[in-house]
C-alpha cells in the first residue's frame, strides 16, 4: 500500500498540476531526535504552488559521491523513461516526501520546508539528509497548482469532525493539516513517534485532542501499541467523521480496520496511505506498483 508509484507516474502525466524544480539547500535544523527540517531554495520556486495539507512530492536525490542531482530530461514526456534507462550508478533515487511549509520571506526569497525522518544511515534519503549540506541541489516533481491530487485530505463538507493518525514520517503532513483547519472543528489525532523529543509542537484553530504514543524498544509491538491507544480512548460521537491514516503501510492498515470495523465509519470517509513499508525500499514499492501488486490506498478497496 503505497501512493509512492502510482503518485509519481502519475505526476508525469498530468503536466500542468506538476513539474520538475531545482531545490538548493539554504539550511538545516535538527528539530528533535528523528527530525531534520531542510529548508530549500531556488529561483524555480517561484512557480512552486504547494495546497497545504498533506501535499506531497518526489525528490530526485544524487547516488552516493555526487553533490547534486542530474537528470538526463526534466522534459514531462520524457524525463521517466529517461530516469529508468539510467545506468544504477548514475541514476537519482525518487523519494515522496511531504511540503510542510511553503513561504516568500519579506526580503522575497521563495523557501520550502522539508522534515526528513532520520532512520539511519543505510537508507539514501535517510542519510542523504544527515549529509545535506548548504548549497546541494537536487531536484523535484512537485505542484504547479494549488489544487492537485497530491494533496490527499479532502474532507467532504459535511464533516463534522477528523479523526487521524500518523507515525513519524506522517507527522509533518499532519501538523500541516492542523495548521489548515477551520477554527473549532473536532479534531482526534493519534501521532506516533520513536522518542520523547519527537514530539513537535504543533499549531492549529481546530479544537484538538492529540494523544503522542512514544514507541518503546525496537518498535516491534508498535501496532498493537497503536491499536491499544485506539481502542481505549474516548471519542466525542461524530455524525460524519472524516478519518486520516497516514505512516507505514501495515499499521496504517490496522488502524484502517479499526476505525471501520470497530468504530463503524463509512469506509468511503476514510482516507489512508503507506507512507513506507517495514523491511521495503521504496523502489521495491514502486516494482510492486508497477506489477500491480500493491494494494490500492483507495477508500473503496477491501480491508
Ligand atoms: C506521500 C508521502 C509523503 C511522505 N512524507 C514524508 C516526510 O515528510 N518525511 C519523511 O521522513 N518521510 C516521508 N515519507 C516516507 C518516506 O518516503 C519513506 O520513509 C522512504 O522510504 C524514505 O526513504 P529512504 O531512502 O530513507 O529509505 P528506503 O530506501 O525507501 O528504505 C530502506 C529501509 O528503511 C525502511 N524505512 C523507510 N522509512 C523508514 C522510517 N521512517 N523509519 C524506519 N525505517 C524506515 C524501509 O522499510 C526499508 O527497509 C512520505 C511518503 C509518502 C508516500
Amino acid at each position: 500500500m503505497t501512493a509512492t508509484a502510482p503518485d509519481t507516474a502519475d505526476a508525469a502525466a498530468e503536466t500542468a498540476h506538476f513539474r520538475f524544480f531545482e531545490l538548493e539547500v539554504l539550511r538545516t535544523r535538527r528539530l528533535g531526535r528523528s527530525f531534520l527540517r531542510v529548508t530549500f531554495g531556488g529561483a524555480s520556486l517561484a512557480d512552486f504552488r504547494s495546497g497545504g495539507f498533506d501535499q506531497s512530492l518526489s525528490l530526485f536525490l544524487p547516488p552516493d559521491g555526487r553533490e547534486h542531482t542530474v537528470l538526463p530530461s526534466t522534459d514531462e514526456d520524457t524525463w521517466f523513461g529517461a530516469w529508468r534507462g539510467m545506468p544504477d550508478e548514475d541514476r537519482p533515487v525518487m523519494r515522496s516526501y511531504t511540503v510542510r511549509d511553503q513561504r516568500r520571506t519579506p526580503e522575497g526569497v521563495d523557501e520550502v520546508d522539508i522534515d526528513f525522518v532520520l532512520h539511519g544511515d543505510a537508507s539514501p534519503a535517510s542519510r542523504w539528509a544527515g549529509r545535506a549540506v548548504t548549497g546541494r541541489r537536487i531536484l523535484a516533481i512537485g505542484p504547479a497548482v494549488a489544487e492537485n491530487k497530491s494533496v490527499r485530505f479532502q474532507p467532504p463538507p459535511a464533516a463534522d469532525a477528523v479523526w487521524m493518525y500518523a507515525d513519524e514520517t506522517a507527522l509533518p503532513a499532519a501538523a500541516a493539516i492542523l495548521e489548515r483547519l477551520a477554527e473549532g472543528i473536532p479534531v482526534r489525532a493519534w501521532f506516533e513517534v520513536p522518542h520523547e523529543d519527537d514530539r513537535l509542537p504543533l499549531q492549529t484553530a481546530a479544537d484538538a485532542d492529540i494523544t503522542w504514543i512514544v514507541r518503546r524498544g525496537d518498535g516491534r509491538d508498535r501496532t498493537d501499541r497503536v491499536l491499544g491507544a485506539l481502542r481505549s480512548a474516548d471519542v466525542p460521537a461524530a455524525a460524519a467523521p472524516y478519518v486520516w491514516l497516514a505512516g507505514e503501510a501495515g499499521t496504517v492498515r490496522a488502524t484502517r480496520r479499526h476505525f471501520v470495523q470497530e468504530r463503524s465509519v463509512d469506509r468511503r470517509s476514510v482516507r489512508f496511505t503507506g507512507y513506507w513499508r517495514l523491511g521495503a525500499s521504496e523502489e521495491q514499492l514502486l516494482a510492486e506498483a508497477y506489477a500491480g501488486q500493491a494494494p490500492s490506498e483507495e477508500p473503496t478497496s477491501e480491508l
